[in-house]
Parts: C-alpha cells; structure tokens; sequence
C-alpha cells in the first residue's frame, strides 16, 4: 500500500472547517499551489502522504487525486469522524452499527458516490478535557469497523491530550493497540505522558512540526531524544498537520516541505542519528500502515 521512501502520516490536501471556525482561512482548498507544493515534496524523496481528512472536515476524494497524479505521491484517503465541534447531527441518532456499516462501505465499496476506497480510520477525535457522548460512539463505531476490515486507526487529540483515555477505549473492546496511532501528542509538550501511551504499545505521531506557536520546534525535538533514550524510536512517525491556506508557502506560510528541508536539519544538529531519523521517516511508516489490510 505505501512506496519505498518518506510518509507524511498526517495531512490535509483539501480542507473545510471554515463554516464552525468562521474563518475562510480554514477553508484550504488551493489545488495548484498544492499540487506546486507536493511536486517539491517527490523531489525531496516523499512517497506516501496519509490524507486525515474525514467525513464533515469536507473531505474531496477527486480533488485529492488530482493532486496524486499531477505530483506523483501516493496519496491515503480516511474515512470516519472528527470531533464533537464537528461531528455531523446523524451521529447522535444513529445506531453504531450503522455508523460502522458506513465506515467500511467506505473502505470496501468507495467514497461518496467514487470509487475511490479509504485504507485508514481518522482522524477520529476528541476534545479537550472530556470524551463526549458521540465521540464515545464514533471510537466505537471505528473500532468495529477497523476490525471488520483489518485496517488501522488514526487518532485526534486536542492539544495531545487524552491519549490515555483514548487507549482505554480502544482495550475496553478488545483492539489491537498495535493497529492505533495516537495524534498530536507532541502538543502535550509531556514527556511522561507521552512515553505512558508508548508503554501501552501503540504507535504515536508527532505530527504539528512547524507550528511554533502551539510549541517551539526545540521542544519536539528535545522530547525526540528522550523517546529514542527511552527505546521507543521504532513507534514514532511525524508529521506537519497542515490545515489552513496561509500555512502554503503561495501565502507566506512554511509550507509542507518545512519538516524536510528545516526541521531535519535542525534534528541532524541536535545530535539524532540518520538512521533514527530514516525510522520516524520511512521504517515506521511502512511498518505500520501496511498493518492496513487493505490494498
Ligand atoms: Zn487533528
């Protein structure tokens, strides 16, 4: 399923969140300068891109691989739901059962009236403090779908928090943790934390490099070198996040080549060996999504 060469393990090619953020740059949907973008991103030797985006985030299955073809990535569509802010009415009222049946049509049949198959669940969320009711019913509605159809699931958590709990789920019904990444947990800036959803045995992804406003560069990269000290080098992917038109470089922004052509550099400096950085980049990649069933 994933090309030999570096995965981006969580992204957005087209985006809409606009309508629940009130701000239009939360509608990302710039399909040459993306397509731009990704063409610089094969020439610095990515293969694969994890596209999150999911049901209710205004996910375009066409418009993604549009963006496939003209660059030349293999591009991973999602199915699924996002958090509560976001979460459509139909989830409240409808039967898990039912929830999970759309997921896997999703996965087996084809996305929104496409062919076009999703091979990932996520990214499924939660918000800040709390679990909501639905996003209880949306964990559990992937649950059953990810093990019907053998693929893996990708996690939201609101400023890195709440993997824990999300775990808990995830055990309360019996899934395999292997098949679980944990999203945004560098967000957390918590290295206790983030090393206790590590000794539970699922993958994690440090996934908002670049956005120094939510936390400094240095701070991922220090907390990089204590999982690797810690022996867990082998369950961490990365990733940007990218969501908003004025994060492409078309808008001033620093686009999605940042993580390759400053944030390596910047990990090379502090001291982190090739060969840990080819895991998080490549290795780890590969291992995981292949846990995808799906082809
Ligand atoms: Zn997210």
């Amino acid at each position: 399923m994933l090309k030999y060469g570096i995965t981006y393990v969580h992204e957005h090619i087209t985006i809409d969140l606009s309508g629940v953020k009130d701000n239009d740059d939360c509608n990302l949907n710039c399909l040459e300068a993306t397509i731009k973008e990704f063409k610089d991103l094969y020439n610095l030797g990515v293969r694969n891109i994890i596209d999150v985006t999911n049901i209710g985030m205004h996910r375009n299955p066409s418009y993604v691989e549009q963006v496939a073809h003209a660059s030349g990535i293999n591009i991973i569509h999602s199915t699924g739901w996002y958090q509560e802010r976001f979460l459509p009415d139909y989830i409240a009222t409808t039967p898990i059962h039912q929830l999970a049946d759309q997921l896997i049509m999703d996965i087996q049949m084809g996305m929104d009236g496409t062919n076009i198959k999703a091979s990932v669940i996520g990214e499924i969320g939660t918000s800040k403090d709390t679990i909501t009711e639905n996003e209880e019913k949306v964990f559990n509605a992937s649950i059953i779908a990810a093990k019907e159809t053998g693929v893996v699931l990708s996690t939201h958590c609101t400023l890195g928090m709440l993997g824990l709990e999300q775990i808990q789920l995830l055990k309360k019904h019996h899934f395999d943790c292997r098949k679980a990444v944990i999203g945004h947990v560098d967000l957390s800036g918590n290295i206790q934390y983030i090393l206790q959803l590590l000794e539970e045995g699922v993958y994690i992804s440090f996934d908002t490099i670049g956005k120094e406003n939510y936390l400094p560069d240095c701070q991922r990269i220090d907390m990089i070198k204590q999982v690797i000290n810690a022996g867990f080098i082998d369950k961490l992917m990365l990733s940007m996040d990218i969501t908003r038109k004025s994060h492409l470089r078309h808008y001033g922004g620093i686009g999605y080549s940042y993580l390759l052509h400053t944030f390596v550099p910047l990990m090379r400096e502090a001291g982190i060996m090739e060969d840990h950085i080819d895991h998080m980049l490549i290795h780890n990649p590969m291992t995981f999504f292949t846990r995808s069933n799906i082809q």
